[in-house]
């Protein structure tokens, strides 16, 4: 009881569900049933973006653990907006925990890349 509970204000503070609930506004890049893909605020390189599954798990990891088709879909998306925005060569990346930079914890893929596709 008291978990479900917890868990309810993880959601209903964390910035990404926010997005999802398009409470907070951003410039969508894809939408598939079970994610979202917008470009970084504070973009590290000419293409960075998160792609994120619209349900709230903290980080990869426990999306890895209870829905792992929603990671297979998170990889689909981001490996499919790789192929849209950049050459080929990009890093694929996912913080995992405060003392690996994670400052969101709602799980996302970073796709970050200099290698901008020809005439993109
Ligand atoms: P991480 O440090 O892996 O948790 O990544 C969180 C990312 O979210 C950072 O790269 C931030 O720049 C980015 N970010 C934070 N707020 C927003 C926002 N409103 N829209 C887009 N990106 C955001
Ligand atoms: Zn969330």
């Amino acid at each position: 009881m008291a978990k479900t509970r917890l868990m309810s204000m993880n959601e209903a503070n964390c910035l990404f569900c926010k997005i999802v609930s398009r409470d907070i506004t951003t410039e969508f890049v894809a939408e598939t049933a079970n994610t979202l893909a917008f470009w970084d605020i504070a973009p590290l390189a000419k293409v960075h973006l998160l792609i994120i599954p619209k349900q709230h798990h903290r980080d990869v990891a426990e999306l890895a653990k209870n829905a792992p088709a929603i990671l297979s879909e998170v990889l689909k998306t981001a490996t499919d907006l790789a192929d849209t925005f950049t050459s080929g060569s990009f890093k694929l990346q996912f913080n995992t925990g405060a003392d690996a930079g994670q400052t969101v914890f709602h799980a996302h893929a970073h796709i970050i890349s200099d290698s901008v596709k020809d005439g993109s």
